[in-house]
């Protein structure tokens, strides 16, 4: 099959292939090694949890379609290469698969997280090119816990500032999703909870109680980026509160107007400070295991 270059969006490549203000052209292949390259450093960082499939990037074709970048069932992070990665259309039917070789034709039986697909599905057509979903420990400790107790992301810290009005709170746990339909259905649910039922939003983040969190990003590095940063603000609050037994009374907030004010400055520069934060760890990861970006 062959691998088409992918039109850029308006700001740039979405890929850490390409520097952010390059009006250059990605790849594929180069997106689908993001997405290699991002399950490793989650595994690196603690993020994972089974070998759930929960990041997803999404590109439009040229006739207005998306096409969407998932990991194949059964893989652990700390293993996945660009040949665990496919890409499927919005139906769920693999259109191309790294792991196949480059003369054969590319299977449909690749078996991948159907369910958690479609409702990420349903949350790229309406807001973002990247869409991460962890079961990372720290800010899922955060999801489990009453408002009141330290279940909100407190200004008590720059990493925390980041998302000062960036984050929203989705209070709805139902159970699991059973199906495509109710997956996608769920989707757009958790959107709606993203826009406030607003058409765009700005909020990147979303606590799901009882669940964990998401971040929804334009492209790769800022999106990954927000979680590595929303895991450092959930630890400094957790370990905080654990020194002070619980008492939320003992954590020094920042006053509304320094914490907004520090999220604006964090989001004037949240871009190029992703772009070389999180492409730094791409280059170290692509020279220590070269076989990540190999494919058949
Ligand atoms: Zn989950």
């Amino acid at each position: 099959m062959e691998i088409l270059p992918v039109k850029l969006c308006a700001q740039g490549s979405i890929s850490l292939a390409g520097p952010p203000a390059s009006t250059g052209e990605a790849t594929l292949t180069d997106l689908a090694v993001d997405l290699a390259c991002m399950y490793r450093l989650c595994d690196e960082w603690g993020y994972n949890e089974g070998d759930s499939s929960n990041f997803t990037i999404a590109v439009k074709t040229d006739d207005g379609s998306m096409l969407f970048f998932l990991i194949k069932h059964g893989v652990q992070w700390q293993d996945v290469t660009v040949r665990d990665i496919i890409l499927v259309n919005a139906a769920g039917d693999v259109v191309h698969d790294w792991g196949c070789g480059s003369n054969e034709a590319c299977p449909s039986s690749a078996h991948f997280d159907v369910i958690g697909f479609h409702i990420r599905r349903a949350i790229h057509e309406r807001l973002g090119s990247v869409v991460l979903h962890t079961h990372m420990p720290t800010a899922t400790t955060m999801s489990v816990m009453r408002t009141e107790n330290g279940g909100l992301v407190f200004p008590i810290h720059q990493a925390s500032c980041r998302f000062h009005d960036n984050v929203v709170y989705d209070e709805k746990f139902s159970g699991l999703a059973c199906g495509p339909e109710e997956g996608y259905a769920e989707g757009n649910r958790v959107a709606d909870v993203l826009t406030g039922g607003g058409a765009t939003s700005r909020v990147r983040a979303v606590f799901l109680r009882n669940h964990g969190p998401m971040i929804v990003g334009r492209n790769v590095w800022e999106a990954l980026d927000d979680l590595y940063y929303l895991h450092r603000a959930c630890l400094f609050q957790a370990e905080a509160l654990k020194t002070a037994g619980g008492d939320m009374s003992r954590l020094a907030p920042l006053k509304d107007d320094i914490a907004l004010a520090t999220s604006r400055q964090s989001d004037h520069v949240r871009s190029l400070k992703g772009w070389k934060h999180i492409s730094s760890h791409r280059t170290r990861l692509l020279k220590a295991i070269p076989s990540i970006a190999d494919v058949c």
